[in-house]
């Protein structure tokens, strides 16, 4: 009978726990129903939201929906889902595409904007702050289109109103021949500048715009532009170094700093043991004291006790000591290391620093010396001759021509070709002369100490050594050729005469066709 009634308990605490677990499972199935049925409102709005773009997206958004209302297995989905999102960023890859054909459209449209000649330099001025920052993202680009379509409207506007005469001529801002020569001289002043950062680029940017020719108002717009972007790489460059020098003077400070805390710390400790090794002197001289006395045994023991228990003591303070010590020879160690580190990060900025003055005196697309230095050099040597009267010979070398090798085959072409033609000169002449880039496409020579015959042979020998270098642009083989014109220093020349001479008589000379080679 008791084994009855144990067994219905029992059953009866089984069916509480069914009924429990049924419930639970209930609960579970609606929460996981309203979940799903969440899921698919978000999913259909998800679809609704990407509509109207793609047509095959729209398609596979129809056909999503669908089956999203019909489906009452949501595993049967997978697939579909699958498709969908693959469309998705198919569709996102397509649309970046987009964005960057549309930002390539609108520096194009900018850029035709900006050669309108005349325009008021407020416009310009905003068409560059648009042109500066183009859009990373694509998110701008209807407010930078509603922008450029602004600038558009307010030239036609000016345009309309009669401040632009179509027949405006350039010419009469500037006459022909100062607007080359500007231009040669920005050039130049572009090539000579050696910036390595953004501003860098710009300027490479306009040198190029220079090379392939622009017109009077757009050379001032150039000018101004070569400006702002010097003073900004100066001011980037001004900050670099304040920024070193700043965070230099902190970690020194903060060196010096532990330093001395570390010194302070050493001077404790060092007080500190001598009080330590005072209290041990103390300590052996009572000991011997009693060693010495007539105590009773028990006195005896009672004294020696208590003398071992405070050098017990002593021992664990002279051990925290050690420990504290040890420490302190880390911190130092640590301090010696970055004292170490900042030693050599100061080397280093002086190796940079000593660098770029070695490269303010070297052209950085041909690495000969560039015009300053060719300034220094000369004013050094005219002066040495008038001192002493040995031969101080200038020679010009002027590429043939080149102009055609930019217009057939790009800047790029004419850059590598100078750089070449450069290095062919360096490596005729000898360590005692010098070799500068006197202009775009032009090169002087210093001779102080080279016989006639020597000279003519050096000279002879790169005319001919350049006229054999096998250039192959765009597939063709092209040869370049150079005129040279040699000018001794005689009585009362001084360098500007000098140069003079042989710009004149070279031009003169080239007249009568290519690679000519006079001696004056
Ligand atoms: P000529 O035979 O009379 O000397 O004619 P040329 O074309 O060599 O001389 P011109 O003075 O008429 O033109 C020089 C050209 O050199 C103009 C300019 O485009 C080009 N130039 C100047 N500096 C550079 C440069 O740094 N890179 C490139 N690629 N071209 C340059
Ligand atoms: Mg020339
Ligand atoms: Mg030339």
């Amino acid at each position: 009978m008791i084994e009855v009634s144990i067994v219905a308990s029992e059953l009866s605490q089984l069916k509480q726990q069914l009924d429990q677990t049924r419930l639970s499972h209930r609960d579970t199935t609606l929460k996981s129903r309203r979940e799903i049925l969440l899921l698919k409102r978000i999913i259909l709005r998800f679809c609704a939201a990407c509509k109207h773009h793609n047509g095959e997206l729209d398609k596979e958004i129809v056909e999503l929906a669908t089956s999203i209302e019909q489906v009452e297995n949501t595993s049967e989905l997978t697939v579909r889902i699958a498709t969908f999102e693959r469309l998705i960023n198919r569709y996102k890859m397509d649309v970046q595409k987009e964005h960057s054909v549309m930002e390539e459209h609108i520096s194009y449209c900018g850029e035709t904007l900006q050669r309108v000649v005349g325009l008021p330099a407020g416009l310009k001025r905003d068409l560059r702050t648009l042109l500066q920052y183009p859009s990373q993202d694509g998110s701008k680009h209807i407010q930078r289109i509603v922008r450029l379509v602004e600038l558009y409207e307010r030239a036609i506007k000016f345009i309309s109103v009669g401040k632009i005469s179509s027949e405006i001529n350039t010419n009469e801002i500037i006459d022909v021949d100062t607007q080359e020569q500007l231009s040669h001289e920005l050039q130049h002043l572009i090539s000579e500048l050696d910036f390595d950062n953004t501003s860098g680029n710009k300027l490479l940017g306009i040198r190029n715009k220079l090379l392939t020719g622009v017109d009077a108002v757009s050379l001032i717009d150039l000018a101004l532009q070569t400006l702002q972007l010097v003073l900004e790489g100066t001011n980037n460059e001004r900050k670099a170094s304040q920024a070193f020098v700043g965070d230099m003077n902190t970690q020194v400070a903060q060196i010096i700093k532990t330093s001395e805390q570390n010194q302070n710390q050493g001077q404790s400790y060092l007080e500190q043991r001598a009080l330590l090794n005072e209290e041990y002197s103390l300590l052996i001289k009572q000991a011997e004291g009693v060693l010495e006395s007539k105590s009773s045994e028990q006195e005896y023991k009672t004294k020696m006790a208590m003398l071992l228990s405070e050098m017990n003591d002593l021992s664990e303070r002279n051990k925290a000591m050690q420990s504290r010590e040890a420490a302190l020879i880390e911190r130092h160690e640590y301090t010696t290391k970055k004292l170490n580190n900042l030693y050599e990060e100061t080397l280093e900025y002086r190796r940079q620093l000593s660098d770029q003055q070695q490269r303010v005196f070297k052209d950085p697309l041909t690495k000969v010396y560039n015009r300053a230095a060719m300034h220094e050099r000369l004013d050094l040597e005219y002066k040495r001759w008038v001192r002493h009267q040995h031969s101080l010979v200038l020679t010009m070398i002027d590429i043939d021509q080149f102009k055609r090798i930019n217009e057939r085959f790009g800047h790029l072409a004419g850059d590598k070709a100078l750089s070449i033609i450069a290095k062919t000169i360096e490596n005729k002449v000898s360590d005692t002369d010098f070799v500068a880039r006197f202009s775009g496409e032009e090169f002087l020579i210093l001779f102080t100490e080279t016989e006639k015959e020597e000279r003519d042979k050096v000279l002879k020998a790169i005319q001919l050594a350049i006229s054999k270098l096998p250039f192959k642009f765009k597939d063709d083989h092209v040869q370049i050729t150079v005129s040279i014109c040699s000018s001794e220093f005689t009585n009362s020349d001084i360098p500007e005469k000098v140069i003079k001479r042989s710009i004149d008589a070279l031009y003169k000379q080239k007249s009568k066709g290519t690679e000519q080679f006079i001696y004056l």
